[in-house]
């Protein structure tokens, strides 16, 4: 086997109920995880012969211009890790190198990293034939993080505790999304600490019965009207320019609007295809974010697509 390649999406957050901070640092979440069709790239290769070959090697590309630059290129990268846990279980495990092909924006409250991550899991598990179950890749990626779960399952999921123990939602609905790019990112953890300072005492997450109605219908009027993401405050809060953007989106025909999870990317919900080329027109002249993506969602899960060529 000489290459595997791993198609991975991004995700936005229906809606993003947060908790108060528990014992252990995190909150208790209910977090409705929707994958979109805005894909990175993992390729596992089998590593070039070097002096040093460590266990995994890591390079990056993508047209994300300088965000890019903030991909850790050490240990401390989400998909290194995740193919150390799969090498972990892999006695055999020969040298790789791990290729990440990014468009989906670093630090941006789509879940790159964590992409990133799931689809490493992936392809390490397919390339060293670990043979490793989805209930074993689901437990690996619960070490890795809250959000690495999500793309190996894909679609739309109800995510509780932490945000990492998942329930799919079954959704007849196709919808059109623009993805507003902000310059810069937000630190997850800067966004939670925000929130904790702005609502002291926040109560117990609740799933909303109105949102699952909506997915339930494939209705995506109802959907818009239902979004929301409790840290959008504390996010805006930070970068008081987001409140502009979701504003331009609302007033070009946004059938819903938030940050999408801890941001600053924001998300716009479109009545159809072309009304998604209209916001993200709206958007790009407004000069209010540095790029717009339109999409679809929802997308699949993590899956291969380049197999493997020769022995
Ligand atoms: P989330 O929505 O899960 O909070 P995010 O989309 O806001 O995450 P990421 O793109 O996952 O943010 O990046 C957050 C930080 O994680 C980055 O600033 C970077 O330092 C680190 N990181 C580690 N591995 C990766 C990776 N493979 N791609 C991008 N960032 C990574």
């Amino acid at each position: 086997m000489t290459a595997v390649t791993v198609r991975v999406p991004a995700k936005v957050n229906l809606q993003l109920a947060v908790g108060p901070v528990r014992g252990d640092g995190y909150h208790d979440l209910v977090n409705v995880f929707h994958a979109v069709a805005l894909f990175d790239e993992v390729t596992v290769r089998e590593a070039r012969p070097r002096a040093e070959r460590p266990l995994v090697g890591l390079s990056v590309s993508g047209d994300l211009g300088p965000h890019l630059a903030r991909v850790p290129l050490d240990d401390t990268n989400l998909a290194a890790r995740a193919a150390r846990l799969v090498a972990r279980e892999t006695p055999a495990a020969a040298p790789v190198d791990l290729h990440l092909h990014k468009r989906i924006p670093v630090a941006g409250g789509m879940a790159g990293g964590s992409a990133d991550a799931a689809g490493a899991l992936v392809a390490c598990n397919t390339f060293w034939s670990a043979g490793l179950s989805q209930g074993d890749l689901l437990a690996l990626a619960a070490e890795l993080g809250s959000d690495v779960a999500f793309p190996l399952v894909g679609g739309t999921a109800v995510g509780t505790g932490r945000g990492e123990v998942l329930t799919p939602v079954d959704s007849p609905g196709r919808y059109h999304w623009v993805f507003a790019l902000a310059e810069g990112g937000l630190s997850t953890p800067d966004v939670f600490a925000e929130y904790d300072r702005l609502r002291p005492g926040a109560p117990a997450p609740e799933g909303d019965p109105e949102l699952m109605a909506a997915l339930a219908a494939g209705d995506a009027a109802r959907l818009g009207a239902a979004l929301s993401n409790d840290l959008e405050p504390a996010a805006v809060s930070l970068r008081p320019d987001l409140a502009g953007v979701l504003d331009t989106g609302r007033a070009a025909g946004a059938l819903g609007a938030l940050v999408s999870g801890s941001g600053p990317t924001c998300a716009f919900l479109a009545a159809s295809a072309a009304g998604a080329v209209e916001i993200a027109a709206v958007l790009d002249a407004s000069g209010r974010c540095a790029a717009t993506v339109t999409t679809e969602g929802h997308a699949g899960r993590a899956e291969v697509v380049a197999p493997v060529a020769g022995r």
